[in-house]
């Protein structure tokens, strides 16, 4: 099966469906190809207690607030994915699940898109393929000796896996925070972090991190000198669950071990600490495998763009992978404007103008 659409998104996650919102808005005729089952991206696989950082009128996609739910000042995974799926319904948005991209090539004037369910032929390709899927592990010596459970976040899902186990936690991230705090009154922890945790001030949540992100974005846009953004602000958010634990006492951070040996891990003067498992909260990278075929890859397992067009492939965006893709694009509030902005570029290119 061969079909011809005028645009190929690929990932039908928020920023997949952002993109469709836009897309729909300019009459462009596009499909959006997602590799899951149901609608929701990686919210549908997080942890159980995984609550959003922002209230919900601040996690809204274009053109439809979140509703907000009921008892919950920042609303759970649950209810983002349940968003998400009225989102896809309302605007009507073309999503064929499940459909997995497995090559993006150039085939003349277009963009030839190989899938596990047929081939779309189309002008231009907005990939929205999120980080999730690809977790990152840093290489620390002795991996393979410790002869525990060993598991990335995207496996984790609640404390009762590991109640009463030794339990070691490595990340000084919001991912790290949010698991150690959950695993912090019944198991064993240790929390590991490569420098003392930075916790953002109580006050700040997703809603600062925004109004940064948008500063930051004016201050670029203006050519003045770069403020640094979020990151400037500190690395985890004091969510509920996070500052609880950190006041009561539980959550105090050791520095980065040397080595993993067979029964948990070393540092450099010999100190050992022993674990029944290991959490690696390491972040992720983009998911990007499927534009092999372009040779595209860039720094850092990126591909070059100006905004979120691709430098050396005018027919193709990137959205919602990090700030390189636009400022807090990787956040639900801040990844309308970047979608905006591919689609209205995409249009022009379509109608020749560019
Ligand atoms: P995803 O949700 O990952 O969706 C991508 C979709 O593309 C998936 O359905 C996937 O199956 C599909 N896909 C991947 N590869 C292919 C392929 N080859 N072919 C077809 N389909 C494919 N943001 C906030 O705004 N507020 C928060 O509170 C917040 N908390 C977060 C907490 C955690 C732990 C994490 C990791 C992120 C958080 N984020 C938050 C950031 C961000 O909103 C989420 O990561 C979000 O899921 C990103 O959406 P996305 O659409 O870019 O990617």
């Amino acid at each position: 099966m061969t079909v011809r659409t005028q645009v190929v998104v690929i990932g039908g996650g928020q920023a997949g469906l952002a993109a469709g919102y836009h897309l729909r808005r300019l009459g462009i005729d596009f499909v959006i190809l997602d590799a899951q089952t149901e609608p929701g991206g990686a919210w549908q696989h997080t942890w159980d207690s995984l609550h959003l950082f922002s209230p919900a009128a601040y996690s809204s996609l274009p053109g439809w607030f979140m509703p907000p739910q009921a008892g919950e000042e920042y609303p759970d995974a649950d209810h983002v994915v349940t968003y998400l799926r009225d989102y896809e319904k309302r605007y009507e948005l073309p999503v064929e699940r499940p459909v997995r991209v497995q090559g993006v090539h150039r085939d003349g004037e277009l963009l030839r898109v190989e899938t596990d369910s047929g081939t779309w032929r189309a002008g231009a390709v907005i990939s929205a393929t999120g980080t999730w899927w690809r977790p990152f592990l840093p290489a620390v010596p002795g991996r393979g000796d410790f002869d525990g459970r060993q598991l990335h976040t995207v496996e984790y899902r609640n404390p009762q896996d590991f109640a009463g186990r030794r339990v070691i936690v490595i990340g000084g991230g919001n991912s790290g925070a949010q698991i150690a705090a959950d695993l912090a009154y019944d198991t064993e922890l240790t929390w590991v972090t490569q420098r003392p945790p930075r916790y953002l001030a109580d006050d700040v949540d997703g809603r600062a991190l925004f109004d940064a992100a948008t500063a930051r974005r004016r201050v670029l846009d203006e050519g003045r000198t770069d403020t640094g953004g979020v990151a400037s602000l500190g690395d985890i958010v004091a969510v509920p669950p996070v500052r609880a634990a950190r006041d009561r006492g539980l959550l105090k951070a050791t520095p980065m071990f040397t080595r993993l040996v067979p029964g948990g891990v070393e540092w450099a003067d010999g100190t050992r600490a022993e674990a029944d498992a290991i959490i690696w909260c390491t972040g992720f990278r983009p998911a990007l495998s499927h534009f092999v075929p372009l040779q595209l890859r860039g720094r850092r397992g990126h591909i070059a763009t100006d905004g979120t067009r691709a430098v050396d492939e005018p027919r193709l965006h990137l959205l919602g992978y990090g700030d390189w893709t636009g400022p807090a694009s990787a956040t639900l509030i801040g990844v309308g404007r970047p979608a905006r902005e591919a689609a209205r570029e995409i249009s022009a290119l379509l109608a020749g103008t560019t």
